[in-house]
């Protein structure tokens, strides 16, 4: 039976690289959330026609939707022939901003030498389009299959995916689903079980404006801030690095905790390029970095946040007149699925039935939507599968190979069979 369904994936070459050049040709940016609304459209079009019933769910009053740029999600749902599971793949139709460097346009997505190039090509829009069409031949090769799939194309992972997959969650959307797989750019021989947690906080150092030729009648921010980098340099990364974790995270450098220092501002703000007079002097009078911390599921939130805090008060009592403040920005548990999951083991045995290899097993360093499907949905059941090369994400020239697409869509389509396939069909 899986025979049936392998031949009409690669019957469906054609197909397959057309839709995806077709994605990719929708530009949608985020920021600010550019085309949700037609790229909805056209895969309601295309899974309507594929015999889906398809829901456009517009995520209203979430971060960034507006009039101008409405957060639309979709979801397609097709029946069995008779009732049982209900396999769900997600896929983020946002991507992000184009950048530098490019030497092929990014939204007219030529094939060249069975790579499709364009913003989204691996991340993830290769892997939607696999996944449609995984589902398309399972459905045609297999009439008497049980349950049901569901598709579905979510805004906003780029930006935290509230007014994604957050959104569906909190509908209770999930509440029905009992498989997902996301089909991000982990590589077509790889299972996805998580991510690390993240992070992230504003910490303001305070001072007093005075004369800048008279720095001893006020007090300086800046020198407080760098008093707290020197804080972090000597104590905080050290500590980070010796922390290793069991989670399976890729690249070998984030199975350590890591943070990154995003911005530093102090003092007076910039002036325009085209700005041509001369800086008054002042003292700073307040400095604020913006951190961004990863930890392991072998840390929590509360030592994460804590040791920072800890390292702040300790020079509230070492350093004369130094105070702080400090906010939480955003805060993202880590999420590890076991690997004894049913999701797990099914695309396992998929990928060596397909690639004759067993997988390897990896976490990804940075969170994506799988966070709100754990959290919120209420599902431990997820995993990230799909076509692409990792490292190529957000970066120029990101492509999707048609062949990784083609043996990523079987394992799907494999899947699909043994979760939902009709009882002994092999
Ligand atoms: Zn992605």
């Amino acid at each position: 039976m899986t025979a049936a369904t392998f031949a009409r994936i690669d019957a469906a070459r054609d197909d397959l690289i057309a839709l995806t050049q077709d994605l990719i040709r929708i530009p949608t940016l985020n920021p600010p959330g550019h085309a949700y609304l037609e790229i909805c459209e056209y895969l309601d079009h295309r899974l309507r026609g594929a015999g889906f019933e398809t829901r456009m769910i517009r995520a209203t009053g979430t971060p960034g939707d507006s009039d101008r740029y409405p957060r639309w999600n979709i979801v397609a749902r097709r029946e069995g022939a008779r009732g049982g599971p209900c396999v769900h793949f997600n896929s983020h139709h946002d991507v992000v901003a184009v950048g530098e460097g490019w030497t092929h346009d990014p939204f007219t997505a030529p094939l060249i030498d069975g790579r499709i190039y364009g913003r989204g090509a691996c991340d993830m829009k290769g892997g939607l389009a696999a996944s449609i069409i995984a589902a398309e031949a399972f459905i045609a090769a297999c009439p008497d299959w049980q349950g049901a799939v569901e598709i579905s194309a979510t805004a906003d992972e780029e930006s935290g995916g509230y007014g994604g997959v957050a959104y569906l969650a909190e509908q209770g959307h999930y509440a029905h689903v009992d498989h997902v797989i996301i089909p991000e750019p982990l590589h077509k021989d790889r299972i996805c079980l998580g991510h690390r947690g993240g992070w992230w906080a504003e910490i303001e150092t305070k001072g007093e404006i005075a004369h800048g030729s008279m720095p001893f009648l006020g007090d300086c921010a800046v020198r407080h801030m760098g008093a707290v980098l020197a804080e972090f340099e000597d104590k905080l990364f050290p500590a980070m690095a010796r922390r290793r974790t069991d989670m399976p995270v890729v690249p070998e450098g984030a199975r350590s905790s890591t943070m990154n220092i995003n911005a530093i501002h102090g003092g007076q703000p910039e002036q325009d390029a085209d700005f041509t007079g001369l800086p008054a002097h002042n003292v700073p009078d307040r400095c604020r970095i913006q951190i961004d911390r990863r930890y392991l599921a072998e840390e929590s939130y509360d030592s994460v946040r804590g040791e920072v805090e800890a390292l702040l008060d300790g020079l509230k009592t070492s350093r004369p007149k130094f105070d702080y403040t400090l906010d939480e920005i955003n805060h993202v548990a880590p999420s590890m699925t076991d690997r004894d999951a049913p999701v797990v083991t099914t695309v396992h045995k998929a990928i060596e039935e397909v690639l004759g290899r067993a997988p390897d097993y990896v976490a990804s360093p940075g969170t994506y939507d799988q966070k709100h499907i754990d959290r919120i949905g209420k599902l431990q059941n997820c995993i990230a599968y799909g076509p692409g090369v990792l490292e190529l994400a957000h970066k120029p020239d990101e492509w999707v190979g048609v062949d990784d697409m083609i043996d990523s869509a079987k394992v799907m389509a494999h899947a699909l069979h043994q979760l939902l396939g009709p009882p002994a069909s092999d």
